[in-house]
């Protein structure tokens, strides 16, 4: 086997990984090799999504990565209360590590680890420490990185996992517990029972500014599982936080850079390619759709696959682009119309709506009608600040005179 990998992927996280793990399940004799800067492929991170975000197709193949999987789950807002039987999985860096474990063992998956990557083009990749690494295709799957041309809310989350000496009681995922008081935007508490007795509780918020006041939410949340869950003894034994991209506006001219520009640039993937869900910012199903999607590019293109995958991943990135148009109107309509205290009746009317179309929803699937059906009926927001925020160019030409008066331009 020659040293020299077919695929370098830049950053063995969640894009990173499956990409790895799908080409080399689809194509059997291909080699790649991952480079991160950290000490170990996959972090320490948990990973949740509906099992409809991932194509009926691919359900045995991402069955080794799902670590916990519920049935259904519920949602609570003062007004409704509501259970969907929507099957619910978490994966995690142990089950992800797990998958591609036999690619490293038999050789096909090279794995660089404390590398940490300065440039990239897109065949070659240089260290820095100077040593260049050359293949027919390099990915960048290095994570989320801010982009003037990005315009931008923020979901921020603290989490604690907590073990209790008894059963704790709760059977089934709460996925959003809006009853909570609503505080600086839409706030909601997300609890996931791994087992009886091991649980997760992040207290959450839509808000506009990327700061988290951790010691805060950690007192928010030591108050929901003693008031809202009933638990007086516990230990946290794990804990996490997030400030997850939430997406208002995209300067798609200067985003996307055209062809014979963009031919030079080596292939975005995951959160750094804008890859994510603009409502949620969650990024598992277009890191499947991403990992299949490459796949069968190199499937179909054979040995020399370059110039396919340069010219298809092009096109993929337009697509994911225009898909979002819509969710990206529905960010600017709860961040920028929805008066703070009533985002919470956005999601609440949302919860009302069918199952079919709350699935399309978060696989980013939905139709034209399903668009009629979220926009119908009497929206809790200022009709004239919808209106205001409604041109997503004219969004983008005032968020920037913004910006730019603000650094005193
Ligand atoms: C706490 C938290 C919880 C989340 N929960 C969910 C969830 O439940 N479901 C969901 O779908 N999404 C979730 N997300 C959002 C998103 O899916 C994750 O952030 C996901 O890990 C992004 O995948 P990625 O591959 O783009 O980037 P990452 O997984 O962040 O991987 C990037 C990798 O690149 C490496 N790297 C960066 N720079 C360099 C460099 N210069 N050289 C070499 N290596 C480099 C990093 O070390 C890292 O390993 C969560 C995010 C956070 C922060």
């Amino acid at each position: 086997m020659s040293n020299q990998a077919d695929m370098i992927i830049v950053g063995a996280g969640l894009s990173g990984l499956l990409t790895a793990w799908r080409c080399l399940d689809v194509n059997p004799d291909m080699t790649v090799t991952i480079i991160d800067a950290a000490e170990k492929i996959a972090g320490d991170h948990t990973w949740s999504f509906n099992l409809s975000d991932v194509p009926t197709h691919l359900h045995d193949w991402i069955n080794p990565f799902i670590a916990y999987q519920w049935p259904r789950y519920d949602v609570k807002f003062p007004n409704r209360k509501r259970r969907l039987e929507i099957p619910y999985c978490t994966g995690n860096s142990d089950t992800l590590r797990a998958c591609v474990q036999p690619f490293i063992d038999n050789g096909r998956l090279q794995v660089k680890l404390h590398r940490k990557v300065e440039a990239l083009s897109e065949q070659s990749v240089t260290l820095k420490d100077g040593g260049v690494l050359r293949a027919k295709c390099v990915l960048d799957a290095r994570g989320f990185v801010p982009n003037d041309n990005v315009f931008l809310g923020y979901q921020k989350f603290v989490g604690h996992v907590i073990k209790t000496p008894t059963p704790h009681g709760l059977k089934y995922p709460v996925i959003m517990d809006a009853t909570v008081e609503q505080i600086g935007g839409y706030r909601f508490v997300y609890c996931l029972p791994y087992t009886e007795t091991e649980m997760l509780v992040e207290d959450t918020y839509y808000t506009d500014g990327a700061e988290l006041s951790e010691d805060m939410i950690d007192r928010r949340i030591a108050d929901y599982i003693k008031n809202n869950l009933g638990l007086e003894t516990y230990k946290v034994i794990r804990r996490e936080q997030g400030v997850l991209p939430i997406t208002l506006a995209v300067d798609a001219d200067k985003r996307y850079p055209p062809r014979n520009v963009a031919r030079q640039q080596p292939i975005h993937i995951g959160v750094g390619g804008g890859y994510y869900h603009a409502v949620t910012g969650y990024s598992l199903p277009e890191a499947v759709k991403t990992a299949e999607l490459m796949s069968r590019l190199i499937k179909d293109a054979g040995t020399d696959f370059h110039q396919a995958v340069m010219d298809e991943m092009y096109l993929h990135a337009q697509d994911h682009y225009e898909e979002e148009n819509f969710l990206r109107l529905l960010n600017r309509m709860l961040f920028r119309a929805a008066r703070p205290h009533e985002r919470y009746k956005v999601l609440q009317r949302f919860y009302g709506l069918s199952e079919g179309l709350i699935e399309r929803f978060y696989r980013n699937r939905i139709t034209k009608k399903d668009k009629l059906r979220i926009l119908a009926g009497k929206p809790p927001v200022a009709i004239h600040k919808a209106l205001y925020n409604f041109s997503e160019k004219a969004f983008i030409i005032r968020a920037r005179k913004r910006r730019e008066s603000e650094k005193g331009l």
